[in-house]
């Protein structure tokens, strides 16, 4: 009754804010009967509650029944959110609008999916506009193929965005601010050696380009866009206060010369901005309102509001979180593209990756990645994933959805005496779903004695004399292991033996590709060749495993067991 309670309150607190501070019975009631279709039935009976309700409501002041509708909205707000902290300074902004700002220069890993994931979050639990913004401002590594890469990437996980733009795009708007900032003497074009600049700045003392009037300063700065200057002559610094106590933010750089090809505008332009001068501008000029951001970009994020300050611009609110790490996978982005382009790796999917390609490769489910990473949240320390932390989320998830099949890694040929005579095993599928069918596998006799290939190492681990079971098909006694023979034990289901996959007749080559590169070869049931590329399946006592090429020889790549 509490809870019915509170929803009415709730649509006659809006109705009154709606109503200028009056709720009204046939409007609410009206409300009523669309929201909660299962009142219907008891609107007459509701009516005196309805009534008291409006009383309670059209007593409170104004401003009080606004208080508590934002109150009311916030409460839901934060049912919907699961674990994550409420956004802060969600009311000075008319609506939030987040920002994923990948550098192109190498596909996205696990660390990179926490950004974009809660920035995309957080817009979507506020009603917001999320921007995929690609900041690819340093031509010497942006990488055509990452676009696409990147955008595939954020699809897969399931994250849409509202707007999409480059900053290779966005050259002009970049000048003209920085025209703005010279001519009012907020930078200037400094042509000191970049060891001498920075003893000069270090000792908190100007260079001498810092003092010059800004009429020079432009005169240089259409000196670097023209060419006169080689690559490492000239940047363009912002103004800051040499007596700031973090060197590195005294007279930053914020432009300097390339004189590499961009991969989307080539030779349009030579001279490029810095990280800090692009975010900052297009930051502002896309009314970012909220930053989710690592909390490595400390000294970034106070030279940007250095330049905040400089042009009067209102600094986005800013949310941190510690640096997230999926242990194991130590290399940077810069590293996997120098060891793919040096061909060291497969791929930009090579299973030894964190990559999400990788991790898509192996049969991870963008929703398992989404879980693990939501569930971290935005806890300040830095955290270590684990890998097995992310498989147990996915096989939460992928045991319910795989079909299972029998796959023999490095069989032997075993001959069982006295076997009945079966035309073939006959096994469900999915053992919790028999609706999604079953399998057959066929039986190979030769001489009156059945023939089933099984793992060499479980041979290894029984004992001669020793009873185990052919799984879903039969009970044998071990005669020897060499010659490998066994005889019939009977059909029924003992207790406490151990259980062996199998096949006999038909069996198909199957490949698995493991997490550390390597490949185990073996066989597997004569199902397998109806299975789909993409398919996860879970091979029965050894793992998951993701089909990657099906035809007659099926390769597949080892999610985890
Ligand atoms: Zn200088």
């Amino acid at each position: 009754m509490e809870d019915l309670r509170n929803r009415l309150l709730r649509l006659a607190l809006e109705n009154a804010v709606e109503h200028g501070g009056r709720a009204l019975l046939d409007p609410v009631v009206r409300r009523m009967a669309a929201e909660f279709p299962e009142l219907r039935p008891r609107l007459r009976e509701l009516l005196p509650l309805v009534e008291e309700i409006l009383a309670e409501v059209n007593a409170l002041s104004p401003e009080e029944q606004r208080r508590r509708v934002g109150e009311g909205r916030r409460r839901e707000r934060r049912e919907r959110r699961r674990g994550l902290p409420e956004l802060p300074n969600v009311e000075r902004y008319e609506r939030v609008v987040t920002r994923f700002a990948p550098n192109p220069n190498g596909p996205l890993h696990l660390g990179h999916v926490r950004a974009a994931l809660l920035s995309h979050e957080y817009a979507r639990l506020y009603g917001g506009k999320f921007i995929l913004r690609f900041e690819d401002t340093n031509p010497s590594n942006a990488r055509a193929e990452m676009y696409d890469r990147i955008r595939e990437d954020l699809r897969w996980l399931g994250i849409g965005w509202d707007e999409e733009f480059y900053q290779s795009d966005r050259l002009e708007l970049y000048y003209r601010v920085a025209e703005l900032l010279l001519e009012e003497g907020k930078a200037y074009v400094c042509l000191c050696r970049a060891e001498e600049f920075r003893e000069r700045r270090d000792r908190g003392l100007p260079c001498p380009c810092r003092e010059l009037p800004p009429s020079q300063h432009l005169e240089r700065w259409e000196g670097m866009k023209g060419g006169r200057y080689r690559e490492g002559e000239a940047v363009l610094r912002i103004r800051t206060d040499l007596g700031l106590p973090n060197p590195a933010l005294r007279d930053w750089p914020a432009f300097r010369v390339v004189e590499d090809p961009h991969p989307r505008v080539g030779r349009r332009y030579r001279v490029w901005p810095l990280y800090n001068f692009s975010v900052s501008v297009d930051d502002h000029e896309m009314g970012i309102t909220h930053v989710i951001r690592g909390k490595e970009h400390e000294v970034n994020e106070a030279r940007q509001r250095l330049l905040f300050q400089l042009l009067g611009w209102e600094y986005p609110t800013v949310i941190q979180y510690g640096r997230l790490t999926l242990a194991g996978t130590k290399l940077s982005k810069t590293e996997i593209v120098r060891a793919v382009e040096r061909g060291e790796l497969q791929g930009y999917d090579d299973v030894r990756l964190g990559t999400l390609a990788s991790l898509r490769r192996r049969g991870f489910l963008p929703e398992s990645i989404r879980r693990v990473i939501l569930e971290v949240g935005l806890t300040p320390v830095d955290a270590s994933l684990s890998w097995e932390v992310l498989e147990a989320q996915n096989r939460k998830l992928v045991d319910d959805l795989a079909l299972r099949y029998f796959f023999i890694p490095e069989g032997v040929w075993m001959r069982i005496r006295k076997a009945p005579s079966l035309p073939a095993a006959e096994l469900p599928l999915h053992p919790s779903h028999p609706e999604r069918g079953r399998r057959l596998l066929p039986l190979r006799y030769e001489d009156g004695h059945l023939l089933v290939l099984i793992p060499s190492r479980d041979l290894e681990a029984l004992k001669e004399g020793q009873v185990f079971r052919l799984k879903d098909l039969m009970n044998v006694r071990l005669l020897s292991k060499s010659p490998p023979e066994a005889e019939f034990e009977g059909l029924e289901l003992l207790p406490d033996v151990p259980k062996i996959q199998w096949v006999s007749a038909d069996p198909v080559r199957v490949r698995v590709l493991r997490p550390d590169g390597s490949f185990e070869e073996g066989w597997g049931e004569p199902g397998l060749k109806e299975v789909g590329e993409g398919e996860i399946l879970q091979f029965e006592r050894y793992g998951f495993v993701r089909v990657e090429r099906t035809g007659r020889e099926i390769w597949t790549v080892f999610a985890h067991r």
